[in-house]
């Protein structure tokens, strides 16, 4: 077995060291930069964190450094995580950031054990903080890499049951182990994103094909889970009104999931009736399929709790999800297109 997991270990490296794509947080050892990045990717693509909006390196520029973010407004920080959506991820880098200024004399801590006691942060991020970081041999586990080790392996339980959940940590613990964690774990991520694909994976272009145990089996059909969580339709029915150069808004309570964000409010469907529908459109998220709907307020609505009239002129410097910012601003260029947003943009 040790050989085996050498002979993957120096096959992989090799083949990243020629192929490996280079990111900017490829580029860095900081492990707030990191951090960062690992967070905006949990439930974003790549293409859209580098995309024409440029998530990482705006933020980056906006907060170089923990204590920078730890003492930024929560505006400001919502502000620049506009568009990326699951703003938690935003609320507690932030958390995460304070308790470094706090807890470690704002000295980012290297080993695994610490990172995890940060705001937000579980096992995969801090082995990804700790080996990209510090290259300590922290193992990695997410979506890419759990694929690409139960196929390498033919694990043929199911990858999201604790006994698959052990299997996976332990394998990548074996793989990991010992010098170059950095370059190993940035390899297997990069092989479940490029060659190992979940539908059809490319096993004659794969560096560690002699190597994989269910390459002969159909790999395809790995890994296997338990079964999904169903897709629940939700409706979102919201008033427009804008009066006089400004316009009524909502602000999210604490302890909701937009929490600090800014959106059209609510109103029962009944209160609605009768109102000219502006805008309909539909977006995604977790396992939410969302029909928002938009009426025109036919008179000026009585601001409810936690409403109150925004000027339009200051409706760009305010966090809103992304899904009403794309409303609004349809809106008021008077359209009334049937928009469609992809997963996640929230
Ligand atoms: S041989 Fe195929 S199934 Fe096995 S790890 Fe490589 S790409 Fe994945």
């Amino acid at each position: 077995m040790r050989r085996e997991t050498d002979e993957i270990r120096m096959v992989l490296g090799a083949w990243f060291r020629e192929e490996g794509k280079d990111y900017p947080w490829r580029r860095t050892a900081d492990p707030y930069a990191i951090l960062v990045s690992e967070v905006m990717l949990q439930q974003t693509q790549i293409a859209t964190v580098l995309g024409p909006k440029d998530y990482y390196r705006r933020w980056l520029e906006i907060f170089p450094d923990v204590a920078t973010l730890a003492r930024a407004p929560e505006d400001a920080v919502l502000k620049a995580w506009e568009g990326l959506g699951y703003y938690r991820r935003a609320r507690n880098l932030q958390k995460a950031a304070r308790a470094v200024v706090e807890e470690f004399d704002g000295v980012f801590p290297s080993r695994a054990a610490d990172i995890l006691k940060l705001p937000g942060v579980g096992r995969y991020t801090a082995g990804a903080v700790a080996s990209f970081a510090f290259n300590l041999p922290e193992p990695i586990v997410d979506a890419n890499i759990a694929r690409v080790l139960a196929r390498l392996y033919d694990y043929r339980g199911h990858i999201d049951s604790e006994p698959g959940k052990k299997f996976l940590w332990d394998r990548a613990s074996a793989l990991v182990a010992g010098e170059g964690a950095r370059e190993f774990n940035s390899a297997i991520m990069e092989l479940g994103q490029r060659i190992c694909l979940p539908r059809a994976p490319a096993c004659r272009d794969c560096p560690v094909a002699a190597s994989c145990a269910s390459r002969e089996k159909n790999p395809g059909e790995l890994p296997l889970k338990k079964a999904r969580v169903e897709i629940e339709k939700v409706d979102e029915h919201v008033l427009f009104c804008a009066r006089e150069e400004s316009i009524l808004l909502h602000r999210e309570e604490k302890g909701r999931r937009r929490e600090g964000l800014w959106r059209l409010p609510e109103r029962p469907r009944e209160e609605l009736a009768g109102l000219p529908l502006l805008l309909e459109m539909k977006y995604s998220i977790t396992r939410y399929r969302v029909t928002l709907r938009v009426y025109d307020a036919a008179a000026p609505a009585k601001p409810g709790p936690g409403e109150k009239r925004i000027p339009l002129e200051d409706l760009p410097g305010i966090p809103m999800p992304a899904p009403y910012r794309k409303a609004v601003e349809t809106i008021l260029a008077d359209s009334t297109a049937q928009l469609e947003l992809g997963p996640g943009m929230v």
